[in-house]
């Protein structure tokens, strides 16, 4: 079984607003489509800069202390593109423009090869009014594994990690199984194919699917799935399985 968790890395600074085309159904967001990004400010510059100097005023500080070449390129192509989670948030928007709420991206060696990342408890303070006053989130990828899988799974474990770090700093705490169980559900796995869709535009809707589901094997969601398609179901753990092995889309050797 595969899972999958979160945790950090660096980033150079900017300023970027990424503009979407997104289709409302009685207000709920059925599609969007990434269209493309705009940025200010100096740009970002390779990956894995750590606090240099004290910070500005406005700074991105979404960070990535990743090495490995493949991980860390990926990473900052999620980073540089940007994820929508609402109409109104996008991991930019949210861990990017804020100093005191923050995100950092990193590699980590796990004791489980099964473990392709993790997301790490957040450290939250809050405001007497129960608001944030500040965030730290760290989002991990398994060092030892992930550069051996092909891209678009590794770009699908960020993805799943962010949404950890997203649905943490909505809720103001990570609760990995009821995250999972949201993640598995129909507007959650459309959301994932959408968002593997904007990095990786020519895969096919199976396999952005399968990508959707990985990580979310222990969920309810799943079993209904399974029972309702089991064949469907199979090709999916065996497309995820081909993804984490490399034998199935672009193996992230380069
Ligand atoms: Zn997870």
């Amino acid at each position: 079984m595969l899972m999958r968790g979160g945790e950090d890395v660096g980033f150079g600074k900017q300023q970027c607003i990424d503009w979407y085309l997104v289709t409302l159904m009685n207000g709920m967001e059925i599609s969007s489509t990434y269209l493309y990004t705009t940025c200010s400010s100096s740009g970002g510059g390779g990956g894995g800069r750590s606090n240099s100097g004290s910070g500005g005023a406005n700074n991105n500080d979404i960070k990535s202390t990743i090495t490995n070449p493949c991980l860390k390129i990926l990473v900052n192509d999620i980073i540089s593109k940007g994820i929508e989670f609402t109409t109104e948030q996008t991991l930019n928007s949210i861990f990017g423009s804020n100093s005191k709420i923050n995100l950092t991206f990193a590699q980590a060696n796990y004791s489980s090869a099964d473990t392709d990342g993790s997301t790490t408890p957040p450290s939250v303070v809050l405001n007497s009014d129960q608001t944030i006053k500040s965030f730290d989130i760290t989002l991990k990828l398994n060092e030892k594994t992930m550069p051996n899988a092909a891209k678009e799974y590794i770009s699908a474990t960020v993805i799943h990690e962010t949404l950890h770090a997203y649905f943490s700093y909505r809720d103001k705490e990570l609760n990995p199984t009821g995250q999972h169980n949201e993640m598995a559900t129909d507007i959650y796995v459309a959301w994932f194919i959408n968002a593997i869709k904007n990095i990786y535009p020519t895969i096919s809707d199976f396999n952005a699917k399968a990508l959707a589901w990985g990580g979310l094997e222990d969920t309810a969601g799943w079993d209904t799935f399974r029972a309702t398609y089991p064949y469907d179901a199979g090709q999916i753990t065996l497309a995820n399985d081909e993804f984490h092995d490399g034998e199935l889309g672009t193996k992230c050797s380069n």
